[in-house]
């Protein structure tokens, strides 16, 4: 197994009508469609019954078990081979840092985001273990599983970091109680500090509360789009999905009282439709708040309902990394950069050759998440090409190296060799 993949798209140099970036009204989702009787809620999987034995590896063409957190959580393919529990061989990486740990029902997930390969519309495609999510397949282990072979390697584990995902389910809050015991029982926090991925639409500011209590490190939440328009259109009532901008704050403020400066963030996904300058904007509203924003390049998952439509122009892509990182980790504010009429960056406020030094530093071009135990920067999370395929890489997994650093300078327009 591999986590390179036949790819039936890559990303354009240009985004439509040969823009380098994706405007808004370019970005329409599909409606979902009407989901059979039978296939509703993980139908199938209850149907059939079927009793899980062991690691389950996403096949479909194998009736899939009926598995359930807590006693089961899914992991990214890269986690599960550097756990060691599938075989594999990831380009240019040899492990991850990060364990992201998925809640899993035959239900699965019940919200509906555009974007996302694990949305309820797919129910009659796909069960839920089956699904693709960010580019690449989640095999499911039993929770105990996962434990016994991380407190057995103890400070030789390769993880700097573990991360429960939640997902919109009625049982994730609980369940996300019960994976956090599990792990903690048996691993020290300062060996694997865990973070959450929270669902805030099931969550009151008690369960954030109990979270640090149980032992949580960090806590983000998965904010995505960065307007509430677009946030509609791909979360909520524009997909009939049940996600709230409003709800999505109040927990993330919540956060930001309980967890403490440095110890939550929020996603975004770039390239949806909104501006450069908007996506910044809550960029610096998380920085302002304390906390940091972590950055994905929107990728068209396949069977998803924004499948059809293109990936962010790595120009795009590049100007809006390189600006987070400067407001995240150097202290440049939004108002000393410069835009144009379309929002884009033209101006990154830092002298030239303070730009060049960062720049080739490469750390502002890696995968951002909460951190490991290189430095702060450096993010543990590093989702070995969960936003692109490997042939034109989006958020580096690793230290770009110097034939790297030559296209990204040019993707963001400057000379291809440092003056
Ligand atoms: S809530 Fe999360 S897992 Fe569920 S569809 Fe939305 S993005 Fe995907």
């Amino acid at each position: 197994m591999s986590c390179l993949k036949t790819e039936n798209t890559a990303p354009d140099a240009k985004g439509p009508a040969d823009r380098d970036f994706n405007p808004y009204a370019a970005m329409q989702p599909r409606a979902p469609g009407a989901i059979p009787e039978g296939y509703r809620n993980g139908g199938r999987v209850k149907e059939n019954g079927a009793a899980p034995d062991g690691v389950y590896l996403p096949n479909n063409n194998i009736q899939t078990p009926a598995m359930r957190s807590p006693d089961y959580v899914q992991l990214s393919t890269a986690a599960a081979i550097t756990l060691g529990i599938m075989p594999g061989k990831m380009y240019r990486c040899s492990c991850t840092r990060c364990l992201n740990l998925l809640l899993t029902y035959p239900e699965g997930c019940r919200a509906n985001c555009a974007y996302c390969g694990l949305a309820r519309h797919r129910e009659a495609d796909r069960n839920y273990a089956d699904r693709n999510f960010i580019r690449v397949d989640w095999p499911a282990v039993p929770m105990a599983q996962v434990v016994d072979i991380v407190a057995r390697d103890g400070e030789n584990t390769p993880f700097h970091r573990m991360c429960i995902s939640m997902i919109t389910h009625p049982n994730s809050d609980a369940d996300t109680v019960s994976v956090l015991k599990a792990w903690t029982a048996r691993i020290a926090p300062e060996t694997v500090p865990v973070s959450i991925l929270s669902n805030p639409t099931t969550m009151t500011r008690a369960d954030v509360a109990n979270l640090r209590d149980l032992g949580a490190d960090i806590f983000t939440v998965a904010l995505d789009a960065a307007t509430p328009d677009l946030f509609d259109r791909t979360r909520g009532k524009g997909v009939q999905s049940p996600h709230s901008w409003a709800k999505y704050w109040e927990i993330l403020e919540a956060a930001r009282d309980i967890f403490g400066p440095e110890k939550f963030g929020a996603h975004l996904i770039v390239g949806m439709g909104e501006t450069e300058h908007e996506v910044l904007s809550v960029v610096q509203r998380l920085s302002d708040m304390g906390g940091h924003s972590h950055m994905f390049c929107f990728f068209p998952e396949r069977g998803s309902l924004m499948d059809h439509l293109p990936a962010t122009p790595r120009d795009q892509w590049r100007r809006v990394q390189l600006a987070r990182y400067l407001i995240d980790y150097w202290g440049v504010r939004i108002d000393r950069m410069a835009f144009d009429a379309e929002g884009r960056v033209t101006d990154f406020g830092l002298p030239q050759g303070e730009l060049d030094a960062i720049v080739n530093a490469g750390i502002a071009f890696r995968t951002s998440g909460c951190p490991g135990k290189f430095q702060e920067d450096i993010s543990a999370c590093d989702r070995p090409y969960g936003d692109s395929p490997p042939s034109n890489i989006a958020s580096y997994p690793f230290q770009p190296n110097r034939i790297d650093l030559r296209k990204i300078r040019g993707q963001l327009g400057l000379p291809r060799r440092p003056s």
